[in-house]
């Protein structure tokens, strides 16, 4: 199937030619024409199947008959859970809408009020919003979502872990009844089919990929460590490898993120910390340096990197594995985007036995370990021998091992005790992985 065949109008067609697309991805192609005949959608895809422009193109398209709203009153509203996310949208809707007048705002939490009150006191035909500051707005009356004709809930399954949930619901609830919704989430879970029930009408179901499954492009690899140093000399390992384009380094703590990236930077290496407690101003400029390659290093934490589309990005590397298993998929998708190939590490020692477990049995596959020889760990995380690849990442072992001069008791406690979190719905598709701590 071609862009031609999606009955897409000139403007759109040629921004979205312009783009270097040529044919829709599967997403695309099932869901484009779908929402162009005005259905409700909910659709679990990959992070990284081009799922943006699934819902943008066809909402692009109802803007294509100009209709001349009141001030502060959108016709179609995209609600996504971070503001990367929203950002990402947004310079997608710029892309995608090149070729049409689009009136469009995005209202994201700490971002300056004046400028948004400015937005929303002119015609608008468009706005990207994360739920905090929209409801924000709603509750000051800066806003009117009586005129939404589409509303589009972005990763949906996060804004309800996030807790966005009643957020949402007062949001539809301001919108009219008779709108097109255009649900996307990563995980269809209970909650999820409950949110997808209550909010859309006879909804055309798109699965595209199961629960759990993992991009074919990325490589997934394991990396025993014994503690905090081991890690710490791996890393710097791993990042001087010439294979290396740009990575992203996932730590379970925003204190852990600016530590790690100011010890690589102390090093010489092009390393910036992204976390949920950096102002707006500050995550942008980020964002901004990783996508022009100003940043090679960046180090986040998970709700920081969500919605980050940047090619050059090589490499993922779990420094800590995350506390939910769904996060796993999320993290690594942020390798091996629009078509190229990555490859993900992660680290695990003898207390993330149990989380490794949950991320294997959710992405249904047990992560290969590889060593780098002479930086082998002295212990093991599983009684049998694992499928072990001892190429070395990057050809020479290191020889200079060299340390932050941390220990793991310096570190705090990581999070992960029985199954505290949310319920996996996947099952696996072997038996579970056993995996045994051994003592030394
Ligand atoms: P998304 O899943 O929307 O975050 O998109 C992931 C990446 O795929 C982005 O870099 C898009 O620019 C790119 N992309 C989206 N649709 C296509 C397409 N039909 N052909 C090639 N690349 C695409």
């Amino acid at each position: 199937m071609s862009f031609t065949e999606l009955n897409l109008s000139a403007p759109v067609l040629k921004a979205v030619l312009e783009c270097g697309y040529t044919t829709p991805t599967p997403i695309q192609a099932k869901a484009i024409p779908e929402a162009l005949l005005g259905k409700d959608l909910i659709a679990s895809a990959q992070t990284g199947t081009g799922k943006t422009a699934a819902f943008m193109l066809p909402a692009l398209e109802r803007l294509a008959t100009l209709k001349k709203g009141p001030k502060g009153a959108p016709r179609i509203l995209v609600l996504t859970p971070t503001r990367e996310l929203a950002s990402q949208v947004t310079d997608a809707t710029r892309n995608y809408g090149k070729y049409l007048r689009v009136r469009s705002a995005v209202i994201l939490g700490g971002s300056p009020y004046r400028d948004q009150f400015k937005a929303l006191s002119q015609p608008l035909d468009l706005v990207v919003a994360t739920p905090g500051r929209l409801i924000d707005h709603l509750d000051r009356g800066s806003l009117d979502l009586s005129r939404v004709e589409i509303l589009v809930l972005d990763e949906a399954d996060r804004m309800l872990d996030m807790g966005f949930q009643q957020d949402v619901e007062k949001i539809t609830a301001a919108t009219p009844a008779d709108r097109q919704t255009l649900l996307f989430t990563a995980t269809l879970d209970q909650a999820m089919t409950k949110l997808a029930m209550a909010l859309l009408k006879n909804p055309v179901k798109i699965a595209m990929a199961p629960q759990g499954s993992t991009s074919l492009k990325i490589e997934q690899r394991l990396h025993v460590t014994d503690n905090l140093e081991h890690k710490q000399r791996l890393l710097e390992h791993l990042v001087t490898d010439g294979s290396m384009n740009q990575a992203i380094i996932f730590s379970a703590t925003k204190r852990d993120a600016d530590r790690l990236a100011q010890e690589l930077s102390s090093r010489g290496h092009r390393a910036a910390a992204l976390h949920g407690d950096m102002t707006q101003g500050a995550r942008n400029r980020t964002v901004r340096d990783l996508r022009n390659g100003r940043v090679k290093l960046l180090v986040a934490t998970d709700v920081a990197a969500r919605g980050i589309d940047v090619t050059g990005i090589s490499h993922v590397i779990n420094f800590d594995l995350p506390k939910f298993a769904e996060d796993y998929v999320h993290r690594i998708g942020r390798t091996g985007r629009a078509g190229a190939s990555g490859t993900a590490i992660s680290f695990a020692s003898g207390s993330d036995a149990l989380a490794l477990q949950r991320i294997e049995r959710y992405i249904g596959q047990s992560l290969p370990q590889h060593v780098v020889p002479g930086l082998e760990p002295t212990r093991g995380l599983h009684p049998q021998p694992r499928r072990t690849s001892r190429k070395p990442q990057g050809g020479k072992p290191v020889r200079q091992q060299r340390t932050y001069g941390k220990t793991e008791e310096g570190r705090p406690q990581q999070r992960r005790t029985g199954n505290a979190g949310r319920p996996f719905g996947a099952k696996p598709k072997s038996e579970p992985v056993v995996i045994h701590r051994r003592s030394r």
